[in-house]
Parts: C-alpha cells; structure tokens; sequence
C-alpha cells in the first residue's frame, strides 16, 4: 500500500472485511464486543491487538478503517477520530498541554478555535497570538519551552496563508510541536506533513464528508502521540465518531480527490472572471497572482483552494443584497459541500468578536465567504454575476 498513489488510497486503504467479504464497508453499529472468556476480556484490557476492539468510545472497526484511510493519505503513523472537528482541535491541544505551559498560535482563526485557546488560558496554559503571515512575529513570541504552535493552514474566512514550512522550522528550534488545522488546504492539497507539520487535523464535516450530512473530525499524528497522549484523553473524555458516520466518510473519502479539484478549478475560474469587477472592493482567492500569500499557496497546495472570499461594495447593505440575489448559490454556513454556499461572517461565524478583533482580522461588513461545490462551472459563474448585478 505505500506505495499507492492518494486516488487509490481514498478508495481501498485501511479496508477491513468481515467473514463474509462484503464490497462495501460495513457499518459496526456496535458500542461494545463480546469475549470468548474472562481471560480474553482481561488480556484485552491490558493491551488490544490490532482486530480487538473494547467498547466504542475507545475504537470500533468502521471508525478504525476511516482512521487508517486518513492517516494513508495524509502521511502520519496513526489518526485517531472525533466526533466533530472541534472536537479534534480541542482534543489535540487539550490532551497535550498542562498548566504553565506556552503556545503561540495565528490569530486568524475560525471563532470557535479561538473559544478553544481561550477556555486553555483559563486553566493556566499561556497563549500569545501572532499575525501568522509573519515569521518575525513567530520567532519574537517563541519562548524556551513553548510546547505547541497552532495555526490554520489558510485562515477561514480570510484566506491567509501561512508558511508552515517557515513556522515548523522556527517552532523545531525550541522543541514545540507543530499542529495544523488543514480543513481549507483539504487532504487533497495537503503537504502538511511533508513541510514539518507533527500534527494534522481536519473538520471531516467539510470536504470529506463532503455532502453535508455528518459532522466528524480526525487528529493524524505519530503512533506515540495519537495513542499515547490522544487517545486516553478522547477516550476517557467521549468525543467519539460515531460508527454511522465514520462510514459516510469513508464514502465521502473515496471521491474526494474527484470532488476537491472541481470545486477548486471552479474558484479559480470564478475569482479570474471577478477580478477588477465594479460591484466588488477586493477578491481574495490564494490562487490569484495578486493574493500575498500566492506563492506560498502555490509551493505547499498547488492550488488556491475551494473557497474564494469577496468584498462587496456598499458593505452589509451590499453583502446582504448579493447573497438574497442568488439563485443557486445558498446562505448557510457549512463549506466543502458539493452544494455551493455563501455565509456572511461578520454576522454569522465570528459575529461573537469585538468590532475591534473583527477589523484587526480583516472581517469587514462587506465581508463573503463562497464556497464552491460541484454545480456546473459556468451556471456557477452566471449566478454570481447575476447577483453583483442586484447589489
Ligand atoms: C468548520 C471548522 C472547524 C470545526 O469543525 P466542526 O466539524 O464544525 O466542529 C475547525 N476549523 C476550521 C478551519 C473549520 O472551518
């Protein structure tokens, strides 16, 4: 299997069937296991193989295969699944950090990843936020036995990219581990791993699944921190992926490549036609020339992305009229989704942020973030146009 290519990855790796040698995987919807004896239960116990299961709040065969899938793909030793991808981040930061310790992370970060950093700090562990497109900024808050850095690989809903090569080597200097919410670079353009990341995580809610169906989330990292500092405190904490929705994911894996670079040629063509367009202020995508990060994007995606975030001139009052004008474009505030979505942030994901946060993170009033799905590319470009055209 390493040697696979990540196509075929998405779809065979981590499969594991029955006696009965079903195609499809199944679905174990099953908390617990039985025995054979007393003594196998007690063995088990001690230490599970790797077929033995305990109870589902530690591990099930179905959330197993979508583990070992990701972790083939993403590149890490072991993943271990959540039941949402906050929980991932908050079970990646929180089992590894104790009071006293330091982190530095970007402060350009989805609401609720900073609620996390936050609710850290209130049990003793210290947090110094920096503008993660600085390198300066990292190196100057680095501290002898800071423990972690954290940062979202492109910033939600900004698009900012960050060097994570540059910030890997700054925090590898000082011993701290390195974890990256990737759920805008996507598995498909991920090199997270390969640029020094030591921990990946992903909302699965998103491109994974892919559908918008399920939330999950996942934690990719090395055998001994996934099994050794994750996992006892997810399983003794409940955050479990639930055995239903491991399988929609693993469904959702195996098109995954196919539907991540549609939605991706999509945004690219999209932000080219809107560039320097009347009705807008900026466009901001990682795959145009004119974005400050785009080389960076280029070296460690190869691509801008699925998501593309506009200005829209007149602020609220034009952002408001654009997104009541779309027709197949819809207002909701999941993305990744083979649906095209827009949502307004300022009002919506980070309206819990001072206006102060809310203009140092660049989350202006005219401020939208459009997600692109698999609709067609030219019926896509036609609904946004036809919306600029109401504002
Ligand atoms: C959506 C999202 C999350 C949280 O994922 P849920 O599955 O909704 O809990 C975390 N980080 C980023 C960057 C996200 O976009």
């Amino acid at each position: 299997m390493a040697d696979w290519n990540t196509r075929t990855k998405l779809v065979h790796a981590g499969t594991r069937r029955s006696q009965y040698g079903e195609m499809s995987e199944a679905i174990f919807l099953t908390q617990g296991f039985v025995y054979d004896s007393a003594e196998q239960a007690e063995a088990r116990f001690i230490e599970s193989g790797p077929d033995e299961f305990i109870y589902a709040r530690y591990g099930n065969p179905t959330v197993r295969m979508f583990e070992e899938r990701i972790a083939a793909i993403e590149g890490t030793e072991d993943a271990f699944a959540t039941a949402s991808g906050m929980a991932a981040v908050n079970g990646a930061l929180t089992s590894l950090l104790k009071a006293g310790d330091h982190v530095v992370a970007a402060r350009a970060l989805f609401g609720s990843c900073l609620y996390v950093l936050e609710l850290l700090s209130r049990f003793g562990v210290e947090v110094t936020l920096v503008d993660g497109t600085d390198l300066d900024q990292w190196r100057a808050a680095m501290r002898d036995g800071t423990t972690a850095v954290f940062l979202e690989s492109v910033s939600n809903p900004t698009l900012e990219v960050i060097d994570v090569k540059g910030v890997a080597a700054i925090a590898h200097e000082k011993g701290a581990i390195v974890i990256v919410d990737n759920v805008f670079a996507t598995p498909t353009f991920s090199k997270a791993v390969s640029l020094g990341a030591d921990v990946v995580v992903y909302s699965a809610t998103k491109h994974i699944d892919g559908s918008g169906r399920c939330l999950g989330g996942v934690i990719c990292g090395t055998k001994q921190y996934i099994r050794k500092v994750v996992e006892p405190y997810l399983k003794h904490t409940g955050a479990a992926m639930s055995p239903f929705n491991a399988w929609v994911m693993l469904k959702g894996l195996e098109t995954l490549d196919l539907r991540v670079r549609a939605q991706a040629a999509t945004a690219l063509a999209l932000a080219e036609a809107l560039e320097g367009h009347a009705k807008l202020d900026r466009v901001v995508y990682p795959g145009l020339p004119a974005h400050p990060q785009h080389s960076i994007a280029m070296e460690q995606m190869g691509a801008g992305g699925t998501v593309v975030t506009l200005e829209i001139a007149g602020g609220q009052e034009g952002a408001f009229r654009f997104l009541n004008a779309l027709e197949i474009v819809r207002i909701s505030n999941n993305l990744g989704d083979a649906k095209s979505i827009i949502t307004h942030p300022a009002t919506t994901t980070h309206q819990r942020l001072p206006a102060e946060q809310k203009a140092e993170l660049g989350i202006t009033p005219g401020l939208v973030r459009l997600s692109l799905g698999i609709e067609d590319q030219g019926d896509l470009i036609g609904d946004v146009m036809q919306a600029l055209d109401a504002v």
